[in-house]
């Protein structure tokens, strides 16, 4: 646990009791605070009563009196569509709002610091898509070549809840836009920006609001290395913005796609191959076609922003060669979970939004599609100039219809539920096709989650293979 510093002796309020909360409360105890607790959920509420943390209503009207400070969990809307009326209270009053990750980097470093030989580096990863697995990536290499490292935020766990620093640690943090857009302190050592596309918008008051959000993660602590995917204009413009001028090796672009040459450092992946360039020399190249964990240009996307960003450690690349080729890749994210008659299964349950399941879709050449659940904005018309790989989709969920009505001429069928779904997708599949689970849409009208949603098809997969 890091123990929050700064805080001892003051009344802290904290809003949302899931993963995070708790863990927050336990740090902020250490660092000598009250935590005062509360979340709208009974059973939240329950859980840590029973860790010793009583609830204290923060709807009440002089809930406020005496706070120093409201924490809040990510998924607590906090401005838009509309603020949570505890958050909307401590806005009026102007008690500070700031989340677990501000508290993380008020609190990480320590006097202990002084003797160590190597500082410790905190790497943050945000984006559209590709956060987790880039962040498991990064991971990954450094846990191959020995560095010390955990991971936390977003994925695995809450950021207080990590070990304090050891001599030449590495921590890898997943940040969501929720989070950068409220943390008070974001001062990462490396931050890496994978891609932007639309997400959340609700959350932000649109696409503006979406990618301010993320770039606080490279504007308030000026990182001392920013990898930044310029595949979009939006990342074009961020590396713009902190780029002296085009040479500036302190901004490392990178691509999925497109030869950057004229730059003072790049990476890019073309055709199967990565290749690192410094000041208009080619410096490193890996062939990626190989590599199980990494399928398809969206993964060596991925692969790049994670090579940038452990360069920047001073990693060799063949080590961080060696290292991808024995990544296994992260579950429900273009995940083979079997193959069957020259049929493979495929899970990516991940693929909430249009473009993570456009880029599933890019993956594979041949496929019998499984889509639909809660749709978001826009609908799915987007897809449509990567459909032609679909051989037929299969539709379930709540926006089954809406989907069907904006698939264009590909084949489709109605099955509402997974079951029919993967039956039918499986009957008619053909061999050298693939099932592919990659439902453009959310998971709450049918599952807790994208976790239970992958799971449930992989279950039904087995299930049926096994028959
Ligand atoms: P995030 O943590 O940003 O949601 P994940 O690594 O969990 O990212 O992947 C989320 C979804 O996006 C999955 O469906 C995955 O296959 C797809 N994906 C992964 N990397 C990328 C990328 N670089 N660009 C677009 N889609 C991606």
């Amino acid at each position: 646990m890091i123990p929050v510093q700064g805080v001892n002796g003051q009344k802290i309020a904290v809003l949302g009791l899931g993963r995070s909360g708790l863990a927050t409360a336990r740090a902020l105890a250490a660092g000598g605070a009250e935590p005062l607790v509360w979340d709208d959920s009974p059973e939240a509420r329950a859980n840590a009563e029973a860790e010793g943390f009583p609830a204290f209503d923060l709807t009440r009207h002089s809930a406020f009196d005496g706070i120093s400070a409201l924490i809040v969990s990510p998924g607590i809307p906090h401005l838009y569509p509309a603020p949570n009326k505890v958050i909307a209270r401590a806005l009026e009053l102007g008690v500070p709002v700031d989340n677990d990750i501000g508290l993380f980097f008020r609190s990480y470093a320590t006097r202990d610091w002084d003797g160590f030989d190597q500082m410790p580096k905190v790497i943050c990863v945000t984006g559209s898509n590709g956060k987790s697995t880039t962040t498991a990536l990064i991971r990954h290499i450094c846990e191959e070549a020995g560095r010390p490292v955990a991971m936390a935020g977003n994925i695995g766990r809450g950021v207080l809840d990590l070990d304090p620093a050891e001599d030449g640690s590495v921590v890898v943090l997943e940040l969501s836009s929720y989070q950068t857009e409220l943390a008070r302190a974001l001062t990462p050592d490396v931050a890496v920006f994978t891609n932007l596309s639309p997400d959340h918008l609700d959350r932000h008051g649109g696409m503006g609001g979406y990618f301010a959000a993320k770039r606080r993660l490279f504007s308030e602590g000026g990182p001392d290395r920013c990898v930044v995917g310029v595949d979009e204009m939006e990342g074009c413009f961020l590396a713009n913005q902190l780029a002296t001028s085009a040479v500036d090796d302190r901004v490392i672009r990178i691509s999925s796609g497109t030869k950057l040459e004229g730059f003072g450092w790049s990476v890019f992946a073309r055709k199967g191959f990565l290749s690192e360039w410094r000041k208009g020399r080619q410096v490193a190249s890996i062939d990626l076609r190989g590599i199980a964990g990494l399928p398809g240009a969206h993964n060596h996307q991925n692969a790049c922003a994670a090579y940038a960003a452990v360069r920047t450690l001073g990693l060799a690349p063949r080590l961080i060669e060696e290292a991808f080729a024995s990544f296994a890749g992260l579950p429900h994210r273009s995940q083979l979970i079997a193959e069957r008659d020259g049929v493979r299964f495929v899970n990516d349950s991940k693929a909430t939004n249009v473009d993570s399941a456009a880029k599933a879709l890019q993956a594979f050449p041949r496929i019998r599609w499984i889509a639909g659940g809660l749709g978001k904005d826009g609908g799915i018309e987007a897809l449509v100039p990567h459909l032609g790989g679909v051989s037929k989709a299969y539709l379930i969920g709540h926006s089954a219809r809406d989907f069907a009505l904006q698939l264009g001429s590909t084949e489709h069928e109605i099955c509402e539920t997974m079951e029919r779904a993967v039956e039918r997708a499986a009957a008619e599949a053909e061999p050298g096709e693939v099932v592919l689970l990659a439902p453009a849409a959310a998971s709450f009208d049918q599952y807790p989650n994208f976790e239970k949603r992958g799971d449930h098809f992989a279950a039904l997969v087995s299930e049926l293979l096994s028959a």
